[in-house]
């Protein structure tokens, strides 16, 4: 699959110019030796090369314009609990076919909030849409395979995405009942009672 970030490039990807605040480019999505890869082009070599036919280079995707913008500082603080926007870069590095449907929502609920915008989707030989989101500030690219959810299913995932941006992308989390837990609380807690009871019952017993 082809589940990576591509970053946006600074600088034009042909003639090597460097990219200006604010000033528009082009992308080229197309399907690399390995991966997915993207074409960062300045407006000049965007007409030179690509304007009348975008699609002829190989393994051509889709292509679209953006705006560049000097990306900003990093944040002053490293931020530890993840968020929709962190946990869904920690799923789609990790390319766990099982977390599709996670991530399909999470990738939703980020364009609903305008941190990514959906670029274009794509059908794949295989039938499935890929769909390419950029991200609106830093202008990463990736792609989400739709897993064509069921209504009756989306409950179940959408829990599921709570519960992951709740205790984080941890796979031990996942396989522990949250039942057991309880259930080990409340025996550590009697066992507590017990341990109280015991001098009582050493002290009859010295007594006797
Ligand atoms: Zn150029």
């Amino acid at each position: 699959m082809d589940w990576h970030f591509r970053s946006r490039s600074h600088q034009c990807n042909e003639c090597e110019a460097a990219f200006e605040d604010e000033q528009p480019y082009h992308t080229i999505l197309f399907r690399g030796m390995e991966s997915l890869e993207r074409r960062d082009i300045c407006p000049g070599c965007w007409i030179k090369n690509h304007k009348a036919e975008p699609g002829k280079i190989d393994g051509y995707i889709s292509n679209w314009q953006g705006v560049y913008e000097v990306p900003p500082p990093p944040p002053p603080e490293a931020i530890q609990k993840d968020n929709a926007e962190t946990l869904l870069k920690k799923m789609i590095e990790q390319n766990d076919p099982e977390h599709t449907e996670a991530c399909f929502i999470l990738a939703v609920m980020l364009e609903r909030k305008r941190v990514i915008k959906n670029k274009d989707q794509v059908r794949q030989p295989d039938g499935k849409r890929m769909l390419i989101y950029e991200h609106t500030k830093n202008g990463d690219v990736f792609t989400i395979l739709d897993p064509a959810l069921k209504l009756t299913d989306l409950g179940q995932v959408q829990a599921k995405v709570a519960e992951l941006l709740e205790h984080g992308l941890n796979p031990q989390t996942e396989t522990l009942p949250e039942e057991e837990t309880g259930e080990g609380e409340a025996e550590s807690g009697s066992a507590e009672s017990d341990d109280e009871s015991q001098p009582e019952v050493a002290a009859a017993a010295d007594k006797a």
